[in-house]
């Protein structure tokens, strides 16, 4: 081990970051807490040891004492790092996995589109009806590679924000109008109310709209099949320094038991059986984590059976830029 490489250990943040796992979670992190453990103890032996016992006593307790905190912190240490160590190849293997799956899925789309556009001959009824299934198969592959990426760079500090001056209220009015049509096939009538006036913020606009997309995305596919009045209330409101954004639904809601789990990786809530609705349990993570990079917060409310109630604030433009200053 050269002196760059232990430099490198040294820069404990950064070793942290590597391994993806927070600092709590991390063996160099505990390493260095570890340390002040053992010398606090040392200190306390010495005091007890000066005040109360005879030097050589002393001396022997002060050996055992350091040479058991050593054992045991190196014991502790070790099996965090392998832990850690299985956390990053984990990773590292989801990242390989997904690149690797992204070029043929993406030739795969192509070829479909061509297909599909009549760009390589006439197709009839039948075959259009097995193309567009494969198209939809590959679509779903492409977003759970997608979104799999997104988590891995998400987790390990790499996903890329580009942040700029922005209307909130005209991006949550784009999304509203695209996925009416969803909306209205699912029977579910969407509401916008907002404030007069919201002002812009400042984030990357295709990242919130990956956020704004999958809340109300879920409220449509999370509804209720058997009820009338289903429907989606979208809120924009200014609240002191920040826009709340939000999304109540009178959805089939999320179980109390399963609440504190919803933002963890590859959820899906137990109350989906008649909803047969397709999803990877990555999208609330992946949005949560766009918002809590842009300074902002995600939570929610939910009772099962009755509906949800997602949430999230951003911090206004002007604020942000000023604090930054
Ligand atoms: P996906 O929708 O792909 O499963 P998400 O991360 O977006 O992944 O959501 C995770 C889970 O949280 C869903 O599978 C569902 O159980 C629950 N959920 C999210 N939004 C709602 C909602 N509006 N109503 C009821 N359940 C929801």
């Amino acid at each position: 081990m050269g002196p760059k490489d232990i430099l490198k250990q040294l820069n404990v943040f950064a070793e942290c970051r590597r391994y993806g796992i927070p600092l709590r979670q991390c063996p160099s992190f505990l390493f260095v807490i570890m340390g002040l453990i053992i010398i606090v103890a040392m200190l306390l032996t010495y005091y007890i040891g000066v005040h109360y016992l005879a030097p050589e006593m002393l001396i022997i307790i002060l050996g055992i004492t350091t040479i058991v905190l050593l054992i045991v912190g190196h014991t502790i240490v070790a099996s965090f790092e392998r832990i850690a160590q299985a956390n990053r190849m984990k990773s590292e293997f989801v990242s390989i996995v997904s690149h690797q799956l992204r070029t043929p899925l993406s030739s795969l789309k192509w070829s479909l589109d061509l297909l599909r556009g009549r760009r390589l001959g006439e197709i009839n009824k039948k075959q259009e009806e097995y193309l567009d299934i494969v198209n939809e198969s590959n679509n779903r592959m492409i977003d759970l590679v997608n979104d799999l990426l997104n988590v891995n760079r998400i987790e390990e500090g790499r996903f890329e924000i580009k942040p700029k001056t922005f209307s909130l209220e005209s991006l949550a009015e784009e999304v509203i109008e695209e996925l009416r049509p969803i909306a209205n096939k699912s029977g579910v009538v969407i509401n916008l109310y907002k404030d007069k006036n919201i002002p812009s913020i400042y984030a990357d606009p295709n990242r919130i709209r990956m956020a704004v997309e999958n809340l109300i995305d879920n409220a449509i596919k999370y509804s209720k099949k058997d009820i009338k009045d289903k429907f989606i209330n979208v809120g924009l409101k200014q609240e002191k320094d920040e826009i709340r954004f939000s999304v109540e639904d009178n959805g089939i809601g999320i179980p109390t038991a399963l609440q504190k789990q919803v933002f963890g990786k590859f959820f899906r809530g137990d109350n989906l059986i008649k909803q047969r609705v397709e999803g990877t349990g990555l999208g609330l993570f992946i949005a949560r984590g766009i918002i809590k990079l842009s300074g902002g917060e995600m939570d929610f409310k939910s009772k099962e059976g009755r509906g949800s109630h997602f949430w999230f604030t951003l911090p206004i433009a002007n604020k942000l830029i000023n604090r930054s200053r």
